[in-house]
């Protein structure tokens, strides 16, 4: 099979991350998880004390860091000028930054370059908000995860659980909702399945299950 350009688009804690990870292991394929960059974006923010609503100054610092994955035995990591911010990507406060940051113009134009960039190399699975939509209107294979409110919310609960000091579900639910209502409502790129996406509803299936539904898509398309 010729190496295909995958997007999987869909709202937070849909299980895109998780189904990405896998359906690109199976397949031998690069996973880009475009989130992680506006997360970047966001830590480079507050690094430089740049207020996330201060667009220019945003836009200014878009221009110029220097954000890049690397592949470790372990999975890609996220290196911003040179450190590695892999893992404080995915506190409440740079999660809440990202969304915001997210809606400017000058932010998406900067990292549809690079997410293009990535996409010149085939046998890629590119998980976001507007990866199909947007960033890969021409994608091989088009995915939109969903999940209900509710479900999503906990999948997320759970997984912050273990890494970051315990935020009740309730707090996780709302902060979910925000970000869903940033993100669908943009007036750039705003998260909606693209028309020739397939979508899956992942509430009442595993990942592995949602793997295997997507593989069999994969296949039907490029038999
Ligand atoms: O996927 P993740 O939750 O890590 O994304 C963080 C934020 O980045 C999202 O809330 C969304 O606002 C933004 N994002 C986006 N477009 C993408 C990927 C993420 O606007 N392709």
């Amino acid at each position: 099979m010729k190496p295909l350009l995958i997007t999987i688009d869909g709202p937070a804690g849909a299980g895109k991350t998780t189904v990405s990870r896998e359906l690109a292991r199976q397949l031998s394929y690069t996973y880009v998880d475009t989130g992680a960059l506006y997360r970047g974006i966001a830590v480079a923010a507050r690094d430089a004390g740049v207020p996330p609503d201060d667009e220019p100054g945003v836009a200014a610092l878009a221009g110029t860091v220097a954000l890049a994955f690397t592949k470790t035995a372990s999975g890609p990591r996220l290196v911003l000028n040179g450190m590695d911010i892999t893992d404080e990507i995915r506190s409440p406060d740079i999660t809440m930054a990202a969304s915001r940051i997210s809606a400017q113009p000058a932010v998406r134009k900067s990292l549809m370059g690079l997410q293009r960039r990535l996409g010149k190399e085939k046998g890629v699975v590119f998980e976001g908000r507007d990866m199909g939509t947007v960033v890969f209107p021409d994608a091989d294979v088009k995915f939109y995860l969903d999940a209900d409110l509710k479900i999503r919310a906990t999948r997320r609960y759970r997984e912050l659980r273990s890494k970051t000091p315990a935020q009740d579900l309730d707090a996780v639910e709302e902060q979910m909702k925000i970000r869903d209502r940033n993100d669908s409502s943009r007036r750039i790129a705003p998260l909606r399945p693209a028309e020739d996406a397939v979508t899956i509803d992942s509430t009442d299936l595993t990942a592995a299950a949602v793997v295997r539904l997507m593989i069999s898509v994969i296949r039907q398309k490029f038999p």
